[in-house]
Parts: C-alpha cells; sequence; structure tokens
C-alpha cells in the first residue's frame, strides 16, 4: 500500500497514458508500440532500455500471436519484472555474517543523504540492531548538526568530530567507538562533492583504507543515493559516482515527488546497479526496500 500510495504521481501519469493508448488502439501495429515508446521515454524509462523492452514485447506478441492491445497489457508487466530482476542484481543488503556491518552513504547535497541515514538507522533498530552514525561529512556546513538531528530522531548515537576535520578520522574513531559500545551496524555520511572528482576519490579512497584495515570485508555496502525527481541528472550522477567509486547499490529517493518513476528501470538496466530502497516521503518510516514486483504492479495497475 505504501508503494502504490509514494508512487501515486508517477502511476496517474503513466498508467493515464497506457490505458489511453490501450483504448485507442484496439489492434497492436508498427505505430502503436511507437507510442508506447514515447510514454515509456517521457517517464524516463532511459531510451536504451525502452528500445530493448519494445523489441522484446514486438517478438513476443509475434510468438505468442497476440493482436488485440488489451491481452499486451501483462506482457508489458511481466517484461518489466523480469527487467527488473535480471539487471537489478541482489537487491538485499550485504550484511556482516559476524560482527560489525559498515555501510557508507555517498552522493551530491540535497538528495536526501541525511534524511535516508536517519531512516534506515530508524529500520534497523526496529529489527533490534544497535545502530550508530559516523559524521563523515565534514565538508558542508551543517551537515554534522543535521545528522545529529536524524541521530535524535532515530535514537542512535553520532560520532562526530570538528567541521573541517578528517571524514577518514571520524570513520576510524566511529569504529572504536563501535567496539565498546557493542553496535551492530555503522551508517557512515560522507561529502558529497561531485565537482572535483579527483578530491572526491582520495577522500573515498581514504575512509575505504581506514574501514578496510580496521574491519577485513567492509564496508559491506557502499549506496549512492539519488534524488527521482531529478531524472536523467540522477543517471549522470551515478554514472560519475561508479566511476570514481564501487557503488553496490542505489537509494533513490523522493520517489513520491516525481511522475517520472520509470528513472528506476533506467538505472538498475543501463548501469548494472540495483536500486536497494526507495524514499516515498520524508518521516521516518518512509523508506521501502526497493521490490521490482510491487514496483510495476503499482505502476500498471
Ligand atoms: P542531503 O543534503 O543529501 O543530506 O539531503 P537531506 O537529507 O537534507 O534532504 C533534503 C530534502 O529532501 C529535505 O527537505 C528532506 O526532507 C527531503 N527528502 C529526503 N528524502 C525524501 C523522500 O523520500 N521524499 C520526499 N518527499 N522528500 C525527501
Amino acid at each position: 500500500a505504501k508503494f502504490k500510495e509514494g508512487l501515486s504521481k508517477t502511476r496517474d501519469s503513466f498508467a493515464e497514458k497506457i490505458n489511453d493508448l490501450l483504448s485507442r488502439y484496439r489492434k497492436v501495429d508498427e505505430e502503436f508500440f511507437e507510442e508506447l515508446e514515447e510514454i515509456l521515454i517521457q517517464a524516463d524509462v532511459g531510451v536504451q532500455t525502452v528500445m530493448e523492452l519494445v523489441d522484446e514485447l514486438k517478438l513476443e506478441a509475434k510468438r505468442q500471436k497476440l493482436e488485440d492491445s488489451e491481452s499486451l497489457k501483462p506482457l508489458i508487466t511481466e517484461k518489466f519484472v523480469e527487467l527488473l530482476h535480471s539487471t537489478a542484481g541482489n537487491q538485499q543488503l550485504n550484511m556482516a555474517s559476524d560482527g560489525l556491518t559498515v555501510i557508507l552513504f555517498v552522493g551530491v547535497n540535497g538528495v536526501g543523504k541525511t534524511t535516508t541515514i536517519g531512516k534506515m538507522a530508524h529500520m534497523f533498530k526496529n529489527q533490534g540492531k544497535k545502530v550508530m552514525l559516523a559524521a563523515g561529512d565534514t565538508f558542508r556546513a551543517g551537515a554534522i548538526e543535521q545528522l545529529e538531528i536524524w541521530g535524535e530522531r532515530a535514537g542512535v548515537d553520532v560520532t562526530k568530530h570538528q567541521a573541517g576535520s578528517d571524514p577518514a578520522a571520524v570513520i576510524y574513531d566511529a569504529i572504536q567507538a563501535t567496539r565498546k559500545r557493542d553496535i551492530d551496524v555503522l551508517l557512515c555520511d560522507t561529502a558529497g562533492r561531485l565537482q572535483n572528482k579527483v578530491n572526491l576519490m582520495q577522500e573515498l579512497n581514504k575512509i575505504y583504507r581506514v574501514i578496510q584495515r580496521e574491519i577485513p570485508g567492509a564496508p559491506h555496502e557502499t549506496l549512492l543515493v539519488l534524488d527521482a525527481t531529478t531524472g536523467q541528472n540522477a543517471f549522470s550522477q551515478a554514472k560519475t559516482f561508479n566511476e570514481a567509486t564501487g557503488i553496490t547499490g542505489i537509494v533513490l529517493t523522493k520517489l513520491d515527488g516525481t511522475a517520472k518513476g520509470g528513472i528506476v528501470i533506467a538505472i538498475s538496466n543501463e548501469l548494472g546497479i540495483p536500486v536497494k530502497f526507495v524514499g516515498l516521503g520524508e518521516k521516518l518510516d518512509d523508506l521501502q526496500p526497493f521490490d521490482a514486483e510491487q514496483y510495476v504492479y503499482a505502476l500498471f495497475s
């Protein structure tokens, strides 16, 4: 229900257009598929993905001898789910089998990184885990205070240094603190300076070295936070961050605020990075694990 509600903007515009298309064309032909392509591209599904998808639909329609448009609808949903499953890989979070799990959050300012960390802290706490936050964005004014506010909301501790200090040192201290307090999950904020890719890489590399030295096998996830309302911009951020550092999953925020929720499909398919969580609002419990079936059915039904 939450998924359906959160995706209502995308669903309204998308489902309306699809249904309109289906009612105008009783028989599927070349023109029908062209219009379908147009609708999918407008929903930010991504040109490459749309081409693949529509080609497959054409083939499958031919194979099954489907000629009327209504019988094509279930096939479209089926293909979407298939695509998300085959390309998005593992949507589950990778957790330490024993001991501390370290999750690193990267992404540019304003995408909802701090909010997502707060929400995820809340989620783990509800699962009975002990959580700590590390204020690794020492660069942006106010970032530390903002993380503390979310720490308070979620009821978890925050390890911090002064603004301007070395982020890798903050993370190092946080790891030491988790040992004393028997923490299960450490969520690390980082600065999102995309303007300078070299700086970003150096800073992240240093953080990685510290984490890997302290906890073999960590970080268990490097999650890129992207704002769904920025459409193709989110797509190019994903590309750049993925080149700068190995992204293991994406959190797509503000899906509730866009009619172009098709971006989930484009990112998963064209970059091969799984979308692991989606943000569907501003509150603590507005974070949902991404579920391909629920997502596609929320869009089409
Ligand atoms: P940061 O700069 O990346 O840390 O971004 P913030 O966490 O401060 O979030 C920026 C703004 O986006 C805030 O006003 C949040 O309330 C809002 N926001 C974050 N996630 C979501 C979401 O999933 N849905 C909506 N509607 N707003 C969100």
